[in-house]
């Protein structure tokens, strides 16, 4: 029989707030030191009460519009109870019975994603293990951080389809400013079962967590998968709902804990946090205050000249999109900036295994721009970006430092050629016999002996006219 994969996910995002979610300590980027971002209300003291961070609210709405939701214009937080260390309040605040947005989806192409719902709610802090002294250690610096949970139907059929979604929904974020994304700032907890194809059932569901990055991800699906229709088919085991942990060194998952039901976190409402009102006025603020989305941007880049598949990696990567809107701003031709991005500095990230483009709008801009108006060559100006990207050099005076300009002296270049020519006989002697390849050879080492400077098309001509004569 053939099975199917049936797969929600639960994914946690980190919000980019400068402080936490009901109190002014700041957020998630802030911390250095264990504990140096914690007050009394984020370690759970009592008679601390909390209030809402406004900016936190905004991010969730604006994850809303991006996932296609409708947002609750009424919304509420509730206390969600359990014990663990790291929790100091023995209970999340967290939203059960109201959350922000519901009912969105996320276009995968082929296939949509129904989105059931996203909620804010706290982090909760982390612990820390010392195998060498045999002792647990609490950091409180993760606790409130706001993040939005964003909760997918079911609507997966295979771990392809998970780790697009992800990725995408990675780079909308990004780009609406709503989370870095950067490493442990997006949390996947993962829904799984399998079902005989055709089938409208749902199997038994295990609840997979502790994968650190999309490939973790898709190993663990494959692992659970092959591991329920094992017990199905097989009678390896007894399938029953409950929360399993990915072990990456062991590539497979372990039993946690029977899966909990919401009885068990006794959820009620929060009588320390007022209900949030999103009026309309308000939601047409965060509304108009929405980034274009990276397919917007792609169509934008089109219309200013840049073929769809460059449009395309542009808008898909903040930090490109991003650099080429500053470039272009400071007067840089649209097409020209474009093939210096996704040529030149990509071709640097690569050499220097960069994941992101670092690099300051204005030197790029006045690399491009001392290029096109024929200061100094190309290859003089790809040298300069390459120290930009090693040592933040300063443009122009790596250029003056390291005689760059293509403005040196003809008489210099007229000298130089001759030289060249002296020293190379049997390549003076192929070219008059015809063999045009001869040129390019000499015109080489007149571009060495110059390091580069001097404008090939001078240089070219005065090597024909040398050699013509
Ligand atoms: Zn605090």
């Amino acid at each position: 029989m053939k099975y199917e994969l049936v797969i929600g996910l639960e994914t946690h995002v980190e919000l980019s707030t400068d402080s936490k979610l009901f109190c002014s300590c700041g957020g998630h980027s802030s911390p250095k030191e264990p504990n140096d971002c914690v007050c009394p209300a984020c370690s759970g003291m009592p008679g601390m009460l909390p209030v809402t961070n406004k900016h936190a609210i905004e991010l969730a709405v604006k994850a809303g519009f991006m996932l296609n939701c409708k947002i609750n214009q009424y919304t509420t937080f509730d206390k969600k109870s359990y014990y663990y260390p790291d929790l100091p309040c023995a209970y999340q605040i967290t939203q059960w019975f109201n959350p922000i947005c519901v009912d969105g989806c996320v276009d995968l192409g082929e296939r949509k994603i129904g989105i059931k719902q996203i909620h804010v709610e706290e982090d909760a802090g982390k612990l820390v293990h010392d195998e060498a002294t045999n002792t647990s250690f609490v950091d409180f610096n993760r606790t409130s951080v706001p993040l939005i949970e964003i909760v997918s139907r079911p609507d997966f059929r295979s771990a392809d389809e998970v780790i697009t979604y992800l990725k995408k929904l990675k780079s909308s974020l990004q780009f609406a400013g709503i989370s870095e994304c950067e490493e442990g700032a997006m949390r996947c907890d993962v829904n799984i079962s399998v079902r005989p194809e055709g089938s409208n059932e749902l199997g038994v569901r295990s609840e997979i967590k502790n994968m650190s990055s999309l490939s973790e991800i898709k190993d663990a699906i494959e692992f659970e998968k092959v591991r329920h229709v094992d017990a199905i088919e097989r009678h390896t085991e007894m399938l029953v709902q409950e929360t399993r942990r990915w072990d990456d060194v062991k590539r497979r998952t372990f039993p946690m804990r029977n899966k909990e039901t919401a009885a068990d976190y006794r959820y009620f409402p929060d009588p320390n946090l007022m209900p949030i009102v999103i009026d309309d006025e308000w939601l047409e603020e965060i509304r108009a205050s929405m980034p274009a989305t990276a397919e917007e941007k792609a169509g934008h880049y089109e219309e200013m000249g840049i073929a769809a598949k460059e449009a395309g990696v542009l808008a898909s990567d903040r930090k490109l999109s991003d650099t080429f809107d500053k470039v272009v701003a400071m007067g840089c031709n649209a097409k020209t900036a474009a093939s210096w991005i996704l040529t030149e500095c990509m071709g640097q990230m690569k050499r220097l295994e960069l994941t992101s483009l670092e690099i300051e709008p204005a030197k790029l801009a006045r690399i491009i721009e001392l290029v096109e108006g024929g200061e100094i060559t190309r290859a003089a100006g790809k040298k300069v970006l390459s120290a930009v990207f090693e040592n933040d050099v300063d443009v122009d005076a790596y250029c003056e430092e390291n005689s760059l300009s293509a403005k040196i002296d003809n008489s210099f270049i007229l000298e130089t050629v001759c030289k060249v020519i002296a020293e190379n006989g049997k390549a003076v002697e192929d070219y008059k016999n015809g063999k045009v390849k001869a040129m390019q050879s000499l015109f080489g080492c007149v571009m060495k002996e110059l390091r580069g400077n001097g404008s090939p098309d001078v240089i070219r001509e005065m090597l024909e006219a040398e050699l013509n004569k």
